[in-house]
């Protein structure tokens, strides 16, 4: 594997705590909970992109490029760690952002990518839509040529290989590993990594979210293409919507774990663990490791109404 440049080990990456939930969250339906807190690793790159990203910006060194470049919404949790990994490894970013924006609506989101040295690019809806065109991406390539292009989520082989990274901080003890999914990147870097006997499961936050199984399933290893499974009730009306029910299990979760979750991803896969425990979906000796993937820095969206 290509080696990390010295200054991109300013962000530890093996490191994450293991919280074990309260045993009243979970019982009598399974024999343990616990949490893996990416959410840890870092106060701006939280949770799985880092590790999305560390194979990318390592292979953009060794090409001799001094830009990454790519895609991403207003909140997105990607860019914003683009931007602070690409710093860290010495390098420039752009950003090619979903929707015109004027400088009046600047999300704290982009405002921090552009604190970070981001360049901040914003395209048409219709435009974006052509993020993984190739001939788009040539024209890119023509106005950045010293830049690596990364997709959006990070979802290549590098981003793959570095989510299967992940797996060194999941002990053999856990039977089931829970995960929230938006590319599937994470999900199908992990389920390639683990041991095939090791259940996985993935949390969409969309509506018809199970599609992903179509994009996820050819980037899998044929022998690991087993032991996975997705789901999508728990998307609250659509990507990024939220209610208020959503937002006082959050919070009450966090009354009893002190584990802040994030309104996009992790407290919907939460709401919907809950609801599988009661309904008597695990079985009753699994022991579950849900992964904390971060993404914290979108809930100011909602600060007023969180508890954390
Ligand atoms: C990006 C993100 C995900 C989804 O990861 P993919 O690899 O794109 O599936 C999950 N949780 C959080 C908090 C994220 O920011």
């Amino acid at each position: 594997m290509i080696a990390i440049s010295g200054n991109m080990a300013i962000m530890p990456n093996d490191n994450c705590p293991i919280q074990p939930l309260d045993p009243l969250w979970f019982q009598p339906y399974v024999q343990q909970v616990a949490m893996l807190r990416l959410d840890m690793l870092h106060p701006v790159v939280s949770g799985n992109k880092w590790y999305k990203l560390k194979y990318n910006m390592a292979h953009a060194l060794s090409l001799g490029c001094d830009a990454v470049l790519t895609f991403g919404g207003a909140w997105s949790n990607h860019l914003i760690a683009t931007a602070a990994a690409a710093r860290a490894a010495g390098l420039k970013s752009i950003a090619i952002i979903r929707g015109l924006h004027g400088q009046d609506d600047i999300t704290p989101t982009l405002a921090s990518c552009h604190e970070y040295g981001m360049e901040l690019v914003f395209v048409s809806k219709e435009e974006y839509k052509l993020k993984d065109d190739p001939q788009y991406l040539n024209t890119l390539s023509a106005t950045y040529p010293s830049a690596f292009i990364i997709p959006e989520g990070g979802a290549n082989e590098w981003g793959r290989a570095g989510a299967g990274s992940i797996s060194h901080q999941v002990p053999t003890y856990y039977t089931h590993i829970c995960l929230s999914v938006g590319s599937g990147t994470t999900l199908a870097g992990l389920r390639n990594a683990l041991a095939a006997s090791v259940t996985v499961y993935g949390y969409v936050p969309m509506k018809r979210g199970i599609y992903m199984r179509e994009e996820i399933e050819p980037t899998l290893h044929p022998a690991q293409n087993i032991n996975w499974q997705l789901f999508d009730d728990w998307h609250f009306g659509g990507f990024g919507k939220r209610n208020e029910e959503l937002i006082s299990f959050m919070n009450s979760f966090y009354d009893m774990h002190r584990i802040p979750l994030d309104i996009i991803y992790t407290g919907k896969m939460m709401y919907g663990i809950k609801q599988q425990l009661a309904a008597g979906f695990f079985p009753a000796d699994a022991r579950m490791l849900c992964i904390h993937t971060g993404g914290l820095q979108g809930n100011v969206s909602v600060k007023d109404k969180l508890l954390f």
